[in-house]
């Protein structure tokens, strides 16, 4: 499932690539890929003629702001949550869609943005102008905050952490407490922290959280400057897998030396998920 630093990379892919892309055409493959009310139909009169600006991400949401052809004024936002397999192709050629394409938008100049989904969960969203951006994508109303933000502090873990029973795996997990993290990169910053995933998370100490705010934001700057992961069936919109694999410690390393101890990593399911740790390292 792509994580903060993959759909970081989408993002920076569509700002590229859009840049004064005008939507002429929109072709809806798959009826549930739209969750806006309205469906379909004031999905793609909603962005027919508009111009595609500024890309933003919230969490793991890509927004889109609209213009009417021709103005700066805002029509409204296009957003995006890939979910489990959703990918945006670029195809610069007309070609063939597979069988696995939700959408599909054209420009004048016949060039396409093919939005594909495997497993068909990615939802897509028009929200008019004027009309509160929550209100119609409402999960960014249980969205924490973003790693990157000051509001993502020490304190800030202390306080919502604070006699806190369930691991501490569990909890950067959830996208309440902090927005985008998810699998791969709460096993490395844990392990770059030197803290057991199983610790409970009221137990941190203040100079833990600390770490673990500074491993986290690491893990993450390092791995969208590789173009997110290879793993999963993440692409960008080229076609191109991210490179962080090739830079784990932990993860999907179970029984492989530990890069810094040489202990076997060892593998456990907490919250569902299966995670990976160096029993040395991390205490
Ligand atoms: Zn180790």
């Amino acid at each position: 499932m792509p994580e903060l630093p993959e759909v970081e990379t989408v993002r920076r892919g569509l700002a590229s690539h859009l840049n004064s892309f005008v939507i002429q055409q929109v072709e809806i493959l798959r009826e549930r890929a739209v969750a806006s009310p309205g469906g379909v139909n004031a999905f793609c009169n909603g962005l027919r003629g508009q111009s595609v600006g500024e890309w933003t991400r919230r969490g793991k949401y890509l927004m889109a702001s609209l213009h009417q052809q021709g103005t700066h004024r805002t029509s409204g936002v296009w957003g995006v949550h890939l979910r489990m397999t959703g990918q945006f192709q670029w195809h610069d050629e007309p070609s063939d869609p597979c069988k696995h394409t939700r959408a599909r938008f054209w420009n004048e100049q016949g060039q396409e943005l093919r939005f594909v989904d495997m497993r068909s969960f990615g939802e897509m969203w028009w929200v008019p102008s004027g009309t509160p951006i929550d209100s119609v994508i409402t999960g960014l109303k249980r969205l924490g905050p973003e790693p990157f933000s000051d509001a993502f502090s020490a304190s800030y873990l202390q306080r919502e952490l604070k006699g806190s029973t369930r691991s501490i795996k569990a909890a950067l997990l959830d996208q309440s407490l902090v927005a985008g993290t998810g699998n791969i990169y709460a096993d490395e910053s844990l392990f770059v922290a030197g803290i057991a995933p199983h610790t409970p998370a009221g137990r941190l100490s203040r100079q833990q959280l600390e770490k673990l705010r500074d491993s986290l934001v690491h893990v993450l700057e390092i791995s969208i400057g590789v173009g997110g992961t290879t793993f999963s069936d993440f692409r960008d919109l080229e076609g191109v897998n991210g490179n962080y694999g090739g830079q784990a410690a932990v993860y999907r390393r179970t029984g492989k030396d530990c890069l810094t101890c040489g202990t076997p990593i060892e593998r456990m399911k907490l919250a569902g998920r299966s995670t990976h740790w160096c029993p040395t390292c991390q205490s």
